[in-house]
Protein backbone atom coordinates (compact mmCIF):
# COMPACT_ATOMS: atom_id res chain seq x y z
CA UNK A 1 0.00 0.00 0.00
CA UNK A 2 1.48 3.52 -1.06
CA UNK A 3 0.02 6.83 0.42
CA UNK A 4 0.73 10.22 -0.13
CA UNK A 5 1.03 12.63 3.05
CA UNK A 6 0.31 16.42 1.81
CA UNK A 7 1.31 19.17 4.00
CA UNK A 8 -0.39 22.41 2.66
CA UNK A 9 0.52 25.90 3.83
CA UNK A 10 -0.92 29.09 2.43
CA UNK A 11 1.97 29.24 -0.12
CA UNK A 12 3.52 25.86 0.23
CA UNK A 13 2.79 22.22 -0.62
CA UNK A 14 4.97 19.34 1.19
CA UNK A 15 4.42 16.06 0.22
CA UNK A 16 6.07 12.42 0.65
CA UNK A 17 4.85 9.10 -1.08
CA UNK A 18 5.82 6.09 1.37
CA UNK A 19 5.24 2.68 0.88
CA UNK A 20 3.45 1.25 3.99
CA UNK A 21 5.09 -2.44 3.36
CA UNK A 22 8.47 -1.10 4.62
CA UNK A 23 7.70 2.50 5.67
CA UNK A 24 10.12 3.63 3.31
CA UNK A 25 9.94 6.97 1.75
CA UNK A 26 9.52 6.87 -2.19
CA UNK A 27 9.48 10.44 -3.23
CA UNK A 28 9.46 13.87 -1.44
CA UNK A 29 8.79 17.20 -2.90
CA UNK A 30 7.46 20.25 -2.12
CA UNK A 31 6.15 23.00 -4.06
CA UNK A 32 6.85 27.01 -3.32
CA UNK A 33 5.23 30.55 -3.99
CA UNK A 34 1.51 29.31 -4.45
CA UNK A 35 0.01 32.03 -5.79
CA UNK A 36 2.84 34.31 -6.18
CA UNK A 37 5.17 34.80 -8.70
CA UNK A 38 7.79 32.59 -9.07
CA UNK A 39 5.89 28.72 -8.27
CA UNK A 40 9.03 26.05 -7.65
CA UNK A 41 8.36 22.48 -7.32
CA UNK A 42 11.43 20.30 -6.20
CA UNK A 43 11.14 16.44 -6.14
CA UNK A 44 13.38 13.97 -4.97
CA UNK A 45 12.48 9.87 -5.58
CA UNK A 46 14.45 7.00 -4.24
CA UNK A 47 17.36 5.92 -6.53
CA UNK A 48 16.74 8.96 -8.84
CA UNK A 49 18.05 12.65 -9.25
CA UNK A 50 16.63 15.37 -7.65
CA UNK A 51 13.80 17.31 -10.38
CA UNK A 52 12.91 20.97 -10.08
CA UNK A 53 10.60 22.51 -12.35
CA UNK A 54 9.65 26.29 -12.33
CA UNK A 55 6.22 26.66 -13.56
CA UNK A 56 3.39 29.02 -12.19
CA UNK A 57 1.41 27.47 -10.20
CA UNK A 58 -1.65 29.63 -9.13
CA UNK A 59 -3.08 27.60 -6.47
CA UNK A 60 -3.34 24.48 -4.38
CA UNK A 61 -4.69 22.44 -7.51
CA UNK A 62 -2.18 23.06 -10.26
CA UNK A 63 0.41 22.14 -7.82
CA UNK A 64 -1.38 18.80 -6.89
CA UNK A 65 -1.58 18.01 -10.80
CA UNK A 66 2.02 18.70 -11.13
CA UNK A 67 2.95 16.62 -8.05
CA UNK A 68 1.19 13.99 -9.51
CA UNK A 69 2.93 14.20 -13.05
CA UNK A 70 6.39 14.51 -11.26
CA UNK A 71 5.12 11.01 -9.58
CA UNK A 72 4.35 9.40 -12.60
CA UNK A 73 6.66 10.69 -14.94
CA UNK A 74 9.21 8.04 -16.62
CA UNK A 75 12.51 9.62 -15.59
CA UNK A 76 12.04 10.96 -11.83
CA UNK A 77 8.79 9.82 -10.69
CA UNK A 78 8.11 6.54 -8.78
CA UNK A 79 5.00 4.88 -9.92
CA UNK A 80 2.88 4.08 -12.89
CA UNK A 81 -0.13 5.44 -12.30
CA UNK A 82 -1.68 7.44 -9.65
CA UNK A 83 -4.45 4.84 -9.03
CA UNK A 84 -1.33 3.20 -6.93
CA UNK A 85 -1.92 5.85 -4.52
CA UNK A 86 -4.54 3.80 -2.03
CA UNK A 87 -4.84 7.02 0.07
CA UNK A 88 -3.99 10.47 1.07
CA UNK A 89 -2.84 11.41 4.42
CA UNK A 90 -3.11 15.44 4.81
CA UNK A 91 -2.01 17.24 8.02
CA UNK A 92 -4.55 20.07 9.00
CA UNK A 93 -4.26 22.28 11.96
CA UNK A 94 -7.47 22.36 13.62
CA UNK A 95 -10.56 20.65 14.41
CA UNK A 96 -11.93 22.85 17.30
CA UNK A 97 -14.24 20.60 20.12
CA UNK A 98 -15.37 18.35 17.17
CA UNK A 99 -12.93 15.48 16.41
CA UNK A 100 -10.01 14.26 18.45
CA UNK A 101 -8.86 11.40 16.06
CA UNK A 102 -7.91 11.34 12.87
CA UNK A 103 -11.07 11.03 9.96
CA UNK A 104 -11.99 9.80 6.61
CA UNK A 105 -13.04 12.99 4.96
CA UNK A 106 -16.24 13.73 3.82
CA UNK A 107 -18.78 16.49 3.21
CA UNK A 108 -19.44 16.91 7.19
CA UNK A 109 -15.51 16.71 8.05
CA UNK A 110 -14.90 19.53 4.98
CA UNK A 111 -17.63 21.50 6.80
CA UNK A 112 -15.62 21.21 10.39
CA UNK A 113 -12.12 22.14 8.97
CA UNK A 114 -14.40 25.56 7.45
CA UNK A 115 -16.12 26.36 10.59
CA UNK A 116 -12.37 26.09 12.09
CA UNK A 117 -11.04 29.01 9.94
CA UNK A 118 -11.89 31.14 12.87
CA UNK A 119 -9.62 29.04 15.01
CA UNK A 120 -6.50 28.39 12.30
CA UNK A 121 -6.58 31.31 9.96
CA UNK A 122 -3.31 30.51 8.49
CA UNK A 123 -3.64 27.26 8.04
CA UNK A 124 -7.29 25.62 7.94
CA UNK A 125 -8.11 27.25 4.57
CA UNK A 126 -4.66 25.75 2.66
CA UNK A 127 -5.02 22.34 4.66
CA UNK A 128 -9.10 22.12 3.45
CA UNK A 129 -7.37 23.68 -0.28
CA UNK A 130 -4.85 20.79 -0.36
CA UNK A 131 -8.21 18.19 0.07
CA UNK A 132 -9.96 19.32 -2.22
CA UNK A 133 -7.18 19.74 -5.18
CA UNK A 134 -6.49 15.73 -4.30
CA UNK A 135 -10.58 14.93 -4.90
CA UNK A 136 -10.27 16.54 -8.20
CA UNK A 137 -6.71 15.12 -9.31
CA UNK A 138 -8.03 11.51 -7.48
CA UNK A 139 -12.02 11.14 -7.54
CA UNK A 140 -12.66 7.94 -5.61
CA UNK A 141 -9.50 8.16 -3.10
CA UNK A 142 -10.07 8.76 -0.07
CA UNK A 143 -8.37 11.34 1.78
CA UNK A 144 -8.10 10.96 5.71
CA UNK A 145 -7.50 14.58 7.91
CA UNK A 146 -5.00 13.62 10.54
CA UNK A 147 -5.33 16.68 12.97
CA UNK A 148 -3.11 18.89 14.95
CA UNK A 149 -4.87 19.16 17.87
CA UNK A 150 -6.73 15.70 17.74
CA UNK A 151 -3.60 14.71 21.03
CA UNK A 152 -4.28 17.21 23.14
CA UNK A 153 -8.29 16.59 22.99
CA UNK A 154 -7.15 14.15 25.49
CA UNK A 155 -6.45 16.60 27.84
CA UNK A 156 -8.73 16.47 31.31
CA UNK A 157 -10.62 19.31 31.68
CA UNK A 158 -8.25 21.00 34.62
CA UNK A 159 -5.82 21.54 32.06
CA UNK A 160 -7.46 22.51 28.58
CA UNK A 161 -10.03 24.86 30.47
CA UNK A 162 -8.90 28.38 30.92
CA UNK A 163 -9.89 30.36 34.28
CA UNK A 164 -12.25 32.73 32.01
CA UNK A 165 -16.00 32.84 32.36
CA UNK A 166 -17.42 29.71 30.49
CA UNK A 167 -19.89 31.54 28.66
CA UNK A 168 -16.65 32.29 26.04
CA UNK A 169 -15.81 28.48 25.95
CA UNK A 170 -19.66 27.74 25.58
CA UNK A 171 -19.65 30.53 22.74
CA UNK A 172 -16.33 30.14 21.22
CA UNK A 173 -14.92 26.97 22.30
CA UNK A 174 -12.23 29.22 23.57
CA UNK A 175 -9.99 26.25 25.72
CA UNK A 176 -6.39 24.70 25.32
CA UNK A 177 -5.76 22.57 22.35
CA UNK A 178 -2.35 22.26 21.94
CA UNK A 179 -0.37 21.65 19.01
CA UNK A 180 2.25 19.74 17.20
CA UNK A 181 -0.03 16.76 17.72
CA UNK A 182 1.21 14.74 15.42
CA UNK A 183 4.97 14.89 16.82
CA UNK A 184 3.66 14.58 20.70
CA UNK A 185 1.60 11.55 19.76
CA UNK A 186 3.93 9.50 17.49
CA UNK A 187 7.44 10.56 19.99
CA UNK A 188 5.45 9.59 22.80
CA UNK A 189 4.70 6.50 21.85
CA UNK A 190 7.52 5.09 19.87
CA UNK A 191 9.48 6.13 23.16
CA UNK A 192 7.00 3.59 25.41
CA UNK A 193 8.38 0.94 23.35
CA UNK A 194 11.97 2.48 22.96
CA UNK A 195 12.11 3.04 26.67
CA UNK A 196 10.81 -0.26 27.89
CA UNK A 197 7.91 1.27 29.33
CA UNK A 198 4.86 -0.58 30.65
CA UNK A 199 2.49 0.72 27.34
CA UNK A 200 -0.29 1.72 29.33
CA UNK A 201 1.19 3.47 32.09
CA UNK A 202 4.51 4.88 30.85
CA UNK A 203 4.90 8.73 31.63
CA UNK A 204 6.60 10.09 28.99
CA UNK A 205 7.53 14.06 28.56
CA UNK A 206 8.05 15.07 25.09
CA UNK A 207 10.26 18.18 24.39
CA UNK A 208 9.15 18.81 20.88
CA UNK A 209 12.02 21.96 20.35
CA UNK A 210 12.00 22.92 16.73
CA UNK A 211 11.39 26.83 15.45
CA UNK A 212 8.16 26.35 17.10
CA UNK A 213 8.78 25.08 20.68
CA UNK A 214 6.08 22.85 22.89
CA UNK A 215 6.14 20.29 26.04
CA UNK A 216 3.66 17.43 26.05
CA UNK A 217 2.81 15.23 29.30
CA UNK A 218 1.38 11.62 28.37
CA UNK A 219 0.53 8.31 30.12
CA UNK A 220 0.55 5.18 28.05
CA UNK A 221 0.66 7.71 24.81
CA UNK A 222 -2.30 9.46 25.71
CA UNK A 223 -1.95 13.46 26.84
CA UNK A 224 -2.24 14.40 30.28
CA UNK A 225 -1.28 18.16 29.33
CA UNK A 226 0.61 20.14 26.29
CA UNK A 227 1.90 23.57 26.71
CA UNK A 228 0.48 25.35 23.56
CA UNK A 229 -3.12 26.53 23.72
CA UNK A 230 -6.21 28.07 21.67
CA UNK A 231 -3.23 29.08 19.52
CA UNK A 232 0.79 27.90 19.02
CA UNK A 233 1.50 31.01 21.27
CA UNK A 234 1.21 29.93 24.93
CA UNK A 235 4.31 27.69 26.61
CA UNK A 236 7.70 27.53 26.04
CA UNK A 237 9.81 30.28 24.18
CA UNK A 238 10.48 29.96 20.93
CA UNK A 239 12.18 30.70 17.90
CA UNK A 240 9.86 34.12 17.30
CA UNK A 241 6.88 33.20 19.89
CA UNK A 242 7.01 34.82 23.57
CA UNK A 243 5.29 31.82 24.90
CA UNK A 244 3.66 32.60 28.20
CA UNK A 245 3.55 35.85 28.93
CA UNK A 246 1.14 38.00 31.47
CA UNK A 247 -1.90 38.96 29.07
CA UNK A 248 -1.72 42.79 30.50
CA UNK A 249 1.36 43.01 28.73
CA UNK A 250 -0.18 43.26 25.32
CA UNK A 251 -2.38 45.96 26.75
CA UNK A 252 0.46 47.75 28.42
CA UNK A 253 1.89 47.95 24.77
CA UNK A 254 -0.97 49.00 23.12
CA UNK A 255 -1.42 52.21 25.33
CA UNK A 256 2.55 53.46 25.43
CA UNK A 257 2.87 52.54 21.53
CA UNK A 258 -0.52 53.58 20.04
CA UNK A 259 -0.85 50.13 18.75
CA UNK A 260 -3.74 47.67 17.93
CA UNK A 261 -4.06 44.39 19.94
CA UNK A 262 -3.61 42.55 16.84
CA UNK A 263 -0.38 44.28 16.12
CA UNK A 264 0.86 43.33 19.63
CA UNK A 265 0.08 39.23 18.67
CA UNK A 266 2.03 39.65 15.48
CA UNK A 267 4.94 41.21 17.85
CA UNK A 268 4.50 38.23 20.02
CA UNK A 269 4.23 35.67 17.34
CA UNK A 270 6.32 36.85 14.94
CA UNK A 271 9.57 39.32 16.68
CA UNK A 272 9.24 37.89 19.97
CA UNK A 273 11.32 34.76 21.70
CA UNK A 274 15.01 33.78 21.14
CA UNK A 275 14.70 36.43 18.35
CA UNK A 276 13.56 39.34 20.57
CA UNK A 277 15.03 38.63 23.46
CA UNK A 278 18.06 38.32 21.86
CA UNK A 279 17.69 42.11 20.57
CA UNK A 280 17.26 40.50 17.57
CA UNK A 281 20.27 38.21 16.37
CA UNK A 282 18.04 35.54 15.33
CA UNK A 283 15.22 32.93 15.77
CA UNK A 284 17.96 30.63 14.71
CA UNK A 285 19.68 28.99 17.82
CA UNK A 286 22.99 28.16 16.15
CA UNK A 287 23.28 32.29 15.55
CA UNK A 288 22.23 32.63 18.76
CA UNK A 289 24.46 30.22 20.02
CA UNK A 290 27.49 31.84 17.88
CA UNK A 291 26.60 35.18 19.54
CA UNK A 292 26.67 34.19 23.28
CA UNK A 293 30.04 32.59 22.24
CA UNK A 294 30.76 35.29 21.22
CA UNK A 295 30.25 37.38 24.88
CA UNK A 296 26.77 38.64 23.47
CA UNK A 297 24.88 39.37 27.13
CA UNK A 298 21.58 39.31 25.64
CA UNK A 299 21.98 35.89 23.58
CA UNK A 300 23.07 34.94 26.67
CA UNK A 301 20.31 35.72 28.24
CA UNK A 302 17.47 34.50 25.65
CA UNK A 303 19.11 31.28 25.69
CA UNK A 304 19.32 31.23 29.59
CA UNK A 305 15.87 31.77 29.39
CA UNK A 306 14.42 29.31 27.26
CA UNK A 307 16.69 26.41 28.86
CA UNK A 308 14.90 27.52 32.26
CA UNK A 309 11.44 27.63 30.68
CA UNK A 310 11.57 24.20 29.39
CA UNK A 311 12.93 23.09 33.13
CA UNK A 312 10.42 24.64 34.73
CA UNK A 313 7.53 22.73 32.70
CA UNK A 314 9.19 19.38 32.41
CA UNK A 315 9.15 19.61 36.71
CA UNK A 316 5.12 20.72 36.41
CA UNK A 317 4.80 17.96 34.26
CA UNK A 318 6.21 15.82 36.57
CA UNK A 319 4.24 17.02 39.20
CA UNK A 320 0.69 16.62 36.82
CA UNK A 321 1.94 12.75 36.48
CA UNK A 322 3.09 12.37 40.35
CA UNK A 323 6.39 11.08 38.51
CA UNK A 324 8.18 10.75 34.67
CA UNK A 325 9.59 7.69 33.50
CA UNK A 326 11.21 9.04 30.26
CA UNK A 327 11.82 12.49 28.70
CA UNK A 328 12.16 12.73 25.29
CA UNK A 329 13.56 15.49 22.95
CA UNK A 330 13.01 15.87 19.58
CA UNK A 331 12.64 18.28 16.67
CA UNK A 332 15.34 20.49 14.64
CA UNK A 333 16.74 21.90 18.37
CA UNK A 334 15.78 18.70 20.08
CA UNK A 335 17.73 16.52 18.10
CA UNK A 336 20.92 18.22 17.03
CA UNK A 337 21.39 20.72 19.61
CA UNK A 338 23.58 19.23 22.44
CA UNK A 339 24.32 22.23 25.31
CA UNK A 340 20.54 22.91 24.80
CA UNK A 341 19.93 19.29 26.28
CA UNK A 342 22.82 19.31 28.56
CA UNK A 343 21.33 22.68 30.02
CA UNK A 344 17.67 21.73 30.44
CA UNK A 345 19.15 18.27 32.13
CA UNK A 346 21.50 20.19 34.36
CA UNK A 347 18.13 21.06 36.24
CA UNK A 348 17.01 17.69 36.82
CA UNK A 349 19.24 15.85 39.18
CA UNK A 350 16.45 16.09 41.84
CA UNK A 351 14.57 13.92 40.00
CA UNK A 352 18.43 11.81 39.21
CA UNK A 353 18.41 12.55 35.98
CA UNK A 354 22.07 12.06 34.86
CA UNK A 355 23.52 12.44 31.38
CA UNK A 356 25.83 10.78 29.86
CA UNK A 357 28.07 13.60 28.25
CA UNK A 358 29.68 10.92 25.45
CA UNK A 359 25.73 9.51 24.25
CA UNK A 360 24.63 13.15 24.56
CA UNK A 361 27.11 14.20 22.06
CA UNK A 362 25.40 12.95 18.99
CA UNK A 363 22.97 14.74 16.96
CA UNK A 364 20.09 13.33 15.16
CA UNK A 365 20.29 10.05 16.29
CA UNK A 366 17.69 7.84 17.75
CA UNK A 367 19.33 7.44 21.20
CA UNK A 368 19.25 7.45 25.33
CA UNK A 369 21.31 10.19 26.94
CA UNK A 370 21.22 9.72 30.13
CA UNK A 371 23.70 6.77 32.06
CA UNK A 372 22.24 3.12 32.82
CA UNK A 373 21.75 5.14 36.37
CA UNK A 374 19.50 7.61 35.65
CA UNK A 375 16.44 7.23 37.48
CA UNK A 376 14.33 8.59 34.33
CA UNK A 377 15.57 7.77 31.04
CA UNK A 378 16.40 11.07 28.85
CA UNK A 379 16.13 10.55 24.93
CA UNK A 380 16.40 12.01 21.35
CA UNK A 381 13.77 9.98 18.95
CA UNK A 382 13.72 11.94 16.04
CA UNK A 383 10.08 13.13 15.25
CA UNK A 384 8.44 11.55 12.06
CA UNK A 385 5.06 13.61 11.83
CA UNK A 386 5.02 12.41 7.91
CA UNK A 387 4.86 8.91 8.77
CA UNK A 388 2.68 9.39 11.80
CA UNK A 389 0.49 10.71 9.62
CA UNK A 390 0.23 7.60 6.97
CA UNK A 391 0.37 5.43 9.91
CA UNK A 392 -3.01 7.20 11.16
CA UNK A 393 -4.19 7.05 6.93
CA UNK A 394 -3.54 3.22 6.69
CA UNK A 395 -5.31 2.56 9.94
CA UNK A 396 -8.42 4.01 8.55
CA UNK A 397 -8.52 2.88 4.67
P1 LIG B 1 12.36 22.60 13.18
O1 LIG B 1 11.31 23.65 13.34
O2 LIG B 1 12.07 21.34 13.91
O3 LIG B 1 12.74 22.36 11.74
O4 LIG B 1 13.68 23.19 13.88
C1 LIG B 1 14.34 24.31 13.33
C2 LIG B 1 15.32 24.85 14.33
O5 LIG B 1 16.22 23.82 14.77
C3 LIG B 1 16.23 25.91 13.70
O6 LIG B 1 15.66 27.18 13.80
C4 LIG B 1 17.48 25.79 14.52
O7 LIG B 1 17.40 26.74 15.56
C5 LIG B 1 17.46 24.41 15.12
N1 LIG B 1 18.52 23.55 14.61
C6 LIG B 1 18.53 22.83 13.49
N2 LIG B 1 19.71 22.18 13.36
C7 LIG B 1 20.46 22.52 14.42
C8 LIG B 1 21.78 22.17 14.86
N3 LIG B 1 22.55 21.38 14.16
N4 LIG B 1 22.21 22.71 16.02
C9 LIG B 1 21.42 23.53 16.72
N5 LIG B 1 20.18 23.88 16.36
C10 LIG B 1 19.70 23.39 15.24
Amino acid sequence: MKILVINCGSSSLKYQLIDMENEGVLAIGLCERIGINGSKLTHKAEGKGKFELEEEMPNHTVAIKLVMDALVNPEHGVIKDTSEISAVGHRVLHAGTIYSDSIVVNEDVKKVIRDCFDLGPLHNPANLMGIEACEAAMPGTPNVAVFDTAFGMGMPEKASLYAIPMEYYEKYSIRRYGFHGTSHSFVSKEALGFCDLDSNNGKVIVCHLGNGASISASIGGKCVDTSMGLTPLEGLIMGTRSGDIDPAVIQFICNKEGKTVNEVLDILNKKSGILGMSGGVSSDFRDVQKAQAEGNHLADTAINAYIYRVAKYIGAYTAAMNGVDAIVFTAGVGENDKPIRAGICSYLSYLGVEIDAEANSHRGERMIISTPDSKVKVCVIPTNEELAIARETKALV
